[in-house]
């Protein structure tokens, strides 16, 4: 191992609804593909994310349901932690918003800004009830978006452009319990002081060279127009705010969003508790050289390249007004922020409303979740809009895994079984053996790069260019015309199994679950590529249950280099490695998508 600490810091899926396959296009399988390269290569990864349980589209479905917001998170955090799972990312800790230590942290952060003046108190007009006098909770005021003119936006959001709003700001508001007009009256809220963090934020920006262009020139675009805002809001399901007068008043939380993001901070410090080692998380947040990878959809660049680094800088006394660390200590910014653009389905925008989706859930009863994997990170949305079709996930499913790779393991497995019953001793190499060896333990090199540097089409590419070669090679060689020179039969196909062997390695980023099968055709044994496990756990600290994703990664053998494949390890004839599609599927998933979803 290294000593090089990398946190892989997950989006967190919002918990009210089950997740589809856009959604984890951005922010899932390419977080895990870039934690399993970095734990072949040595590297002590920390991998955490969790279900966002709080803020006013859980309590409209609670109140729709007529059922509490927890019912609903309790109900969509289990089906998130099971399609997550099933996937095979391999979270170090998937946890929730909903626990005390989230709490806990959240407030402490929120404090730290205070005590260093970012936070600060600002008398704003807040909506009541006329005929009550009561406050007015946001998702209860309804009117018409000043943005985009879309009927109806909440006092919080707009669903339909989904920018962030005030009650204040709509036109035409009305009370959606009883339709009268709210009434604005003067009240406090704590704001967070954005443009006290332009220098700070322009500074740090300006360090981040290996950005992907479009998330860099958009984050700087960010630093032209920074206002206050609103830490705190009219709503009645939150984390609550932590101070006199506040602390137990019901209509008064923390803003879902700066609690959100101190998530990947508080599921650490919960991972370490959980450890049996509650300092383990400063390794990742507090060591000058360790590095922090956030990674999310093109919708969530603003919460990670502008709010966490701003409550971050504020906490750790590090914008324009000074201050000191807090309790924590000095915490670290992140080293990049990773954002995918958005995934189309057949041309149009996903969209639960509008049935316009295919769940994760529904996606893994039909299909091999390494197909979908591999087709995320061959085709997906890495830097541009991607269209997903059912075509283009059929062929490459058929002519890349079935007919490429899943046809080289097969052809060299198969012949060296049913020749020699075991991995064959080579003879001396030919010029022809040697370059293709030298492509192939050649390419960890070259990926590897790739991979760390977040390019993860071009490397899912060059991985299967590297297994065309040996495709080309095994073809060229034609060992099953060798009956004659069984000596030379076996130099070729141990050569070939080196070759799978090495490409096995390269792809088990991507496809970790057929990784684990073809390492067992090699005659490996124990776990190769480890998939993450649920565990039923209790909050630490009230005692409530849960379940969480976790995983014993260090068990996993696979290791980012070549490895020799010791010629007498007995092998046994090959099993199918993919499925092949038949072109039926793709009429029967188009019916199902106009029929109105899965
Ligand atoms: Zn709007």
């Amino acid at each position: 191992m290294t000593d090089r600490h990398i946190l892989t810091a997950v989006a967190w899926p919002y918990a009210n609804g089950p997740r589809h396959i856009g959604h984890v296009s951005g922010f899932g399988v390419p977080s895990d593909v870039f934690s399993r390269y970095h734990r072949m290569a040595g590297d002590r990864v920390l991998m955490v994310s969790g279900t966002d349980e709080h803020g006013t589209p859980i309590t409209v479905a609670a109140d729709a349901e007529g059922i509490t917001p927890r019912e609903i998170a309790d109900r969509n955090n289990r089906i998130i932690v099971g399609d997550l799972q099933s996937l095979g990312l391999s979270y170090d800790l998937f946890t929730r918003t909903t626990t005390v230590n989230h709490a806990r942290i959240s407030q402490e952060i929120f404090l730290g800004l205070l005590r260093n003046g970012y936070v600060f108190p600002k008398t704003t007009l807040g909506a009541i009830s006329p005929s009550t006098g009561r406050t007015l909770p946001d998702r209860y005021i309804e009117g018409t978006c000043p943005i985009c003119g879309y009927d109806g936006a909440r006092g919080d959001q707009c669903d339909n452009c989904g920018n962030q709003l005030d009650p204040i700001d709509l036109i035409n508001p009305v009370s959606r319990i009883n339709g009268e007009t709210p009434k604005f009256v003067e009240e406090e809220h704590y704001f967070l002081d954005l443009p006290a963090f332009t220098r700070a934020l322009g500074d740090w920006l300006g360090t981040r060279k290996s950005w992907r262009p479009n998330v860099l020139n958009f984050s700087v675009n960010l630093l032209d127009d920074l206002k206050p805002r609103s830490y705190t809001r009219d709503i009645d399901w939150g984390v609550p705010v932590p101070l006199e007068g506040w602390r137990d008043r019901p209509d008064k939380r923390i803003y879902v969003w700066f609690d959100a993001v101190v998530g990947y901070l508080s599921a650490s410090i919960e991972w370490a508790r959980r450890s049996g080692d509650p300092e383990a998380w400063r390794q990742w947040w507090q060591a000058p050289d360790a590095d922090a990878y956030y990674f999310m959809g093109k919708d969530n660049i603003v919460f990670h390249s502008e709010i966490w680094p701003a409550q971050l800088l504020g906490y750790n006394g590090e914008g324009d007004k000074g201050g000191t660390p807090g309790d924590l200590g000095r915490l670290n910014l992140p080293t990049e922020v990773v954002s995918s653009e958005f995934l189309t389905m057949e041309g149009r925008k996903f969209s639960s409303s509008r049935q316009v989706v295919i769940y994760v859930r529904d996606f893994l009863a039909r299909y091999d979740a390494d197909a979908l994997r591999y087709f995320i990170a061959a085709a997906g949305p890495e830097s541009q809009d991607t269209d997903f079709t059912w075509a283009e996930f059929r062929r490459r499913n058929n002519d890349e895994l079935v007919a490429g790779w899943g046809n080289l393991v097969n052809r060299s497995v198969s012949m060296a079984a049913k020749n020699v019953g075991a991995v064959p001793t080579p003879g001396e190499l030919t010029d022809a053996d040697r370059a293709l060896l030298a492509t192939t333990s050649g390419a960890f090199s070259a990926v590897g790069d790739l991979l760390a540097r977040n390019r993860q089409k071009a490397a899912a590419t060059e991985a299967m260019r590297v297994v065309g070669e040996a495709n080309k090679y095994l073809s060229e060689q034609a060992p099953w015309k060798l009956k004659e020179d069984p000596a030379r039969r076996d130099t070729v196909l141990h050569t070939a199994l080196q070759a799978v062997s090495d490409c096995n390695g390269l792809l088990t980023p991507f496809l970790p679950h057929s990784a684990q099968k073809v390492h067992e055709l090699l005659g490996g044994t124990g776990v190769w590529s480890p998939a993450p496990r649920i565990d039923e756990v209790t909050d630490l600290d009230d005692g409530s249950p849960y379940p969480v994703i976790t995983g014993d990664y260090d068990e996993g053998t696979a290791i980012w280099a070549s490895r020799p494949l010791p010629p007498g390890t007995p092998l046994s004839p090959p099993t199918p490695v993919f499925k092949k599609l038949d072109e039926s599927i793709v009429e029967e998933e188009l019916a199902r998508l106009e029929e109105g979803g899965a």
